[in-house]
């Protein structure tokens, strides 16, 4: 089948569907300047180990560093906007009967676009929590000591995301098996598929007899099969362009999208 056949196919898939349900990781904030997680040669993970920066026993033994790494993060995250893939799932979940949005990134840029409910599998760096009592916070002080103490028992503070050996958040987790057991349609966008246990999802959700559409530049890791449908391609492209085709005689609700001057689909160089 050729792309476009396999694009209108998809399309007649999600006018269809009563419930579509979303796994997003890392790959559709590219295009918002955010590096993925496997940029090995720009990425911030190839200057530092994980073991370092992203354990619990890591914050242990140098709170400080594992702080100053999630700030300055943070600050890049801060800087950047929804990009049209965000967008398009936002005019998705409006337009169909039920509609569940996973996803393993943590720098909120669905909530920012105006998406609802999303559940984050892996936290969100905008918050953070205390290190003894997890109460979570969205405002903080920040000063001279760092990380800045929790301001109800004094504890640190440390970023609410889910660190290497952390349990994810049953609830969410819950929630996204789920989806994936009772969706008809299941988009995997701009994910490697090689961390557990969301990288299981789409195929759980293909083993539950749902259509699986994966929508990635690259077919690195994806399965391939009969109900698999593999739409190359950048998600900021694809996405647009598959609602377009799905509802093309209603008014797009897309906010329009100005691209910002040196930022790309890569990652960016300072990285
Ligand atoms: P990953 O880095 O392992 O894989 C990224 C995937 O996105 C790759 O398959 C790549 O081919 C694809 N991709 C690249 N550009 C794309 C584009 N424009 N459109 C669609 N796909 C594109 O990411 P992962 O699978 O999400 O797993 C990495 C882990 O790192 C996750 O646990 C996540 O929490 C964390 N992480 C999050 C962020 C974020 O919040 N934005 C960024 C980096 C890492």
């Amino acid at each position: 089948m050729s792309s476009t056949h396999i694009v209108e196919a998809v399309a007649d898939l999600l006018r269809h569907a009563d419930h579509v349900a979303v796994l997003t990781g890392a790959g559709i904030s590219a295009e918002s300047g955010i590096p993925t997680f496997r940029d090995a040669l720009s990425g911030l993970w190839a200057q530092f180990d994980p073991d370092e920066v992203a354990t619990p026993s890591a914050f242990e033994r140098r709170p400080e560093l594992v702080w100053d790494w999630y700030a300055e993060r943070r600050l890049r995250i801060l800087e950047a906007a929804p990009n049209p893939g965000h967008h398009a799932l936002v005019e998705i979940e409006r337009r169909v009967p039920r509609f569940t949005l996973v996803t393993q990134n943590i720098d909120g840029l669905h909530a920012a676009a105006g998406s609802r409910a999303v559940i984050e599998l892996h936290g969100n760096i905008r918050r953070v929590k205390c290190w003894r009592e997890g109460t979570v916070f969205e405002v903080w002080q920040e000063g001279d000591v760092r990380p800045p103490p929790c301001p109800g028992c004094g504890a640190w503070l440390r970023p609410d995301v889910v660190w290497f050996g952390e349990l994810l958040p049953e609830e969410g987790l819950r929630t996204a098996w789920d989806a994936a057991e009772s969706c008809d349609l299941f988009l995997s966008i701009g994910t490697s598929n090689l961390v557990e246990p969301a990288a299981s999802l789409p195929w759980m959700a293909h083993d539950a007899g749902a259509a699986v559409v994966v929508i990635n530049p690259s077919d690195e890791g994806q399965r391939r099969g009969r109900g698999i449908h593999f739409l190359p391609g950048r998600a900021g492209d694809v996405l647009p362009a598959l609602v377009a085709k799905a509802w093309h005689d209603e008014p797009s609700a897309f906010p329009p999208f100005r691209r910002e001057r040196g930022r790309g689909a890569g990652p960016p160089s300072s990285n």
